[in-house]
């Protein structure tokens, strides 16, 4: 709740709408040209916002009922334009699936996979690309939160990367399992940890 509180404050500070997220990082985010639109499990729009402050590289958020992609332009600044996307893509991917509303252990495998399957579905990853995203992965630890230790999730990676199901069919396999829950209807301001 603090932090909803906090987000609430910062969002008061630094948030201008846009109509089209991603152009809020303008020069800072060299890929944007690639994103599709992110909407959520609702069907509504994802905007996008930049925060510098963040602890992390991206935060997928949601605030009285809107949800928000937070990046971290100076972080990502630091990484390879493809794993940047990658990152926009894994938080776009945990609003796609409601995963704000319904955290489990299996929310950052599953935001992994669908990011790397929607990366390839629409061109935007090759297999080269992500085997490339090895040297950053890799040495990355895991989570109290599911994030899996950074050799695991490379592997993860590669084997959604190589899967033949669709990002679609993925995402609508995973919805379907998520459609019951009915924090979905009474849940507000609700921080989804990067
Ligand atoms: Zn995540």
């Amino acid at each position: 709740m603090r932090l909803c509180i906090v987000f609430s404050l910062l969002f008061c500070l630094f948030w201008s709408p846009s109509s089209q997220g991603a152009e809020v990082m303008r020069s800072h985010f060299p890929v944007r040209t690639h994103f599709q639109q992110c909407h959520d499990l609702r069907g509504e729009f994802v905007s996008t916002i930049r925060f510098d402050e963040l602890r992390d590289v991206a935060h997928a958020v949601i605030m009285n009922k809107v949800p928000y992609i937070v990046l971290n332009p100076t972080r990502l600044a630091t990484l390879p334009p493809k794993l940047q996307a990658f990152f926009y893509e894994h938080e776009c991917a945990h609003h796609l699936l409601g995963h704000n509303y319904n955290p489990t252990l299996s929310s950052e495998p599953e935001a992994d996979c669908l990011a790397v399957k929607s990366g390839r579905d629409r061109g935007l990853f090759t297999r080269a690309d992500v085997v490339a995203f090895r040297p950053w992965i890799v040495p990355l630890r895991g989570s109290m939160r599911g994030h899996l230790p950074g050799k695991k999730r490379f592997a993860l990676l590669m084997q959604c990367f190589d899967d033949s199901e669709t990002d679609k069919n993925l995402a609508e396999r995973m919805q379907s399992a998520l459609a019951t829950t009915a924090r979905l209807r009474r849940a507000r301001s609700i921080v989804h940890r990067d």
